[in-house]
């Protein structure tokens, strides 16, 4: 790290700093700017328009405006699918750009980066060729009457993106809600404020009218609150922490709108004795570190079966020695820093507490460097249930590895938390992984693979990490009103 990192982080310009309104880049209303880091150097580098209340009323009225008249209101169905196809077309045009913007942001490798601005396109895609496809039903109804259903837009949608996967989690949520006819208002995390801005910057030359996307960045408890407490949006979709899911519950309260979650996790990945065990290794490798763990289905309880724990444990330890932590621009670099000082500084309490209630470190536990937000691949061996390690997302490369004897105790174990987002196990006995699969209760369940996701699947949480489905036909519900007609006959 070093000189390599500063020379090259400053390279990609930062062209697009303020607010997206009706597709116009605006100051926001107070004129305020926060700054933005490089987390790979704890340097900033750009002062951002700072979106408060104003900035929001001003991007909902666009929205409003967008959404019941002008070219986007009376769009058909297909040509919006085509502003999708679009923007997929232009995102892939775009890819090494973007993906260099995404790494020097949020740290991520950028090799993980080229692989999200694909995942975006893909997202895109998908929800452009929903768009003419939503439908309604015409129910058998008694008596003389033909009932129909319409499947109608929500209205005006205020999606709130997480600091992980800045241009996945907009895809997601900006796909089904263009493909069923809503307009955007668009709250990037305050730590990564950068790409959205370009995503806009393309949607303008994809064809989409003024104000049915829009982009305000800024802090939650202010432009993220602004939209969830706003009487004219209809409805928010989040992805981030379950505490500010629970924040933003109470402040959609009084005006009951439309909410959907997708949370963190604490997802069990249990390895069985008779799984490929280098196969295990790979995969429960990848479960952990994959973006320095900060991922929301991050397989962050390793259960490992007592007779090959040991073996298990050491080639998982020689792996973590050898991964390449550093430079997020260079294409050899493995890990790079976790998004910001705040989150450093979370993951090395949460290793300071495993240490301190009796976990064996078995490999890692520092920071790498004094410069940037690097921390060693980390393992805890001899991890119980009860321990903080075990039951609270650290969002960070660090795993617990919780030996067990017997499939009965692991699966009921594997339950044994608030969560519910995803799970995976490895054995090569079919009836262990379909018993598995139908008992463990996660949105998702992997069966000898890890974080494999797909613009087609439903994704989402049981228990507290989340309500709703993104992904697949499943989201189609998230952002569409079904009113029903009924016409009498003769
Ligand atoms: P993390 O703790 O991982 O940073 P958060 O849940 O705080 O995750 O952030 C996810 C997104 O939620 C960000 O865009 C953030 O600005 C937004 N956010 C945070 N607090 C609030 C809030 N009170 N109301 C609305 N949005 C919020």
């Amino acid at each position: 790290m070093s000189q390599a990192v500063l020379e090259r982080s400053t390279s990609p310009q930062v062209r697009l700093t303020k607010l997206f309104i009706n597709n116009e880049w605006v100051d926001s209303a107070q004129g305020q700017t926060f700054e933005t880091y490089n987390p790979a150097t704890g340097e900033v580098i750009a002062e951002v328009a700072e979106g408060t209340a104003a900035d929001v009323d001003r991007a909902v009225k666009a929205a409003r405006a967008a959404l019941e008249k002008g070219t986007y209101a009376k769009m058909d169905a297909a040509d919006r699918g085509q502003l999708l196809f679009n923007l997929a077309d232009l995102v892939l045009k775009n890819k090494a750009e973007l993906a260099a913007l995404e790494s020097l942001n949020c740290g991520k490798t950028i090799t993980d980066s080229l692989g999200d601005m694909q995942g975006v396109a893909n997202s895109l895609r998908y929800y452009g060729g929903w768009a003419d496809k939503v439908e309604g039903r015409t129910p058998p109804v008694r008596g003389s009457f033909l009932t129909y259903t319409l499947r109608q837009p929500v209205g005006v949608v205020g999606q709130i993106i997480p600091w992980n996967f800045p241009l996945a989690m907009l895809a997601w949520k900006l796909g089904p809600a263009i493909a069923c006819g809503n307009t955007v208002v668009m709250k990037p995390a305050e730590q990564t404020p950068l790409t959205a801005l370009r995503i806009a910057e393309l949607a303008i030359e994809a064809g989409f009218p003024p104000g049915v996307l829009n982009v305000i960045n800024g802090f939650g408890e202010t432009a993220g609150n602004a939209l969830c407490v706003h009487t004219d949006v209809d409805k928010i979709a989040f992805t981030g922490h379950v505490d500010t899911a629970k924040i933003i519950q109470k402040a959609t309260a009084d005006t009951l709108k439309r909410t959907s979650y997708e949370l963190g996790g604490k997802s069990p990945n249990v390895v069985f004795a008779d799984a490929n065990i280098d196969e295990a290794v790979d995969g429960s490798f990848h479960a952990i570190y994959f973006h320095g763990g900060q991922c929301c289905t991050a397989g962050s309880r390793l259960f490992v079966e007592e007779k090959i724990k040991d073996e298990f444990v050491a080639k998982l330890a020689a792996k973590a020695k050898a991964r390449r932590v550093g430079d997020p621009l260079d294409p050899n670099t493995q890990q790079g820093p976790q998004v910001s000082q705040e989150q450093l500084d979370k993951i090395l309490g949460y290793v300071d507490l495993g240490r301190k209630q009796g976990a064996k470190l078995v490999v890692g536990g520092e920071r790498v460097g004094g410069k940037g937000y690097f921390v060693e691949p980390t393992i805890f061996d001899g991890v119980r249930d009860d321990m903080a390690i075990a039951k609270d997302e650290i969002f960070g490369p660090v795993v617990s590895v919780l030996p067990f004897k017997s499939q009965d105790e692991v699966f009921e174990r594997a339950n044994r938390t608030n969560y519910g987002l995803a799970a995976a196990i490895w054995t090569k006995d079919i009836d262990k992984a379909h018993l598995y699969a139908k008992h463990v209760k996660a949105g998702t369940v992997w069966v000898n693979c890890y974080h494999v996701v797909d613009a087609t699947t439903p994704f989402g949480g049981f228990k507290q990490s989340g309500h709703g489905r993104e992904n697949g036909e499943a989201a189609l519900e998230l952002y569409t009103e079904t009113k029903t007609v009924t016409v009498k006959l003769g």
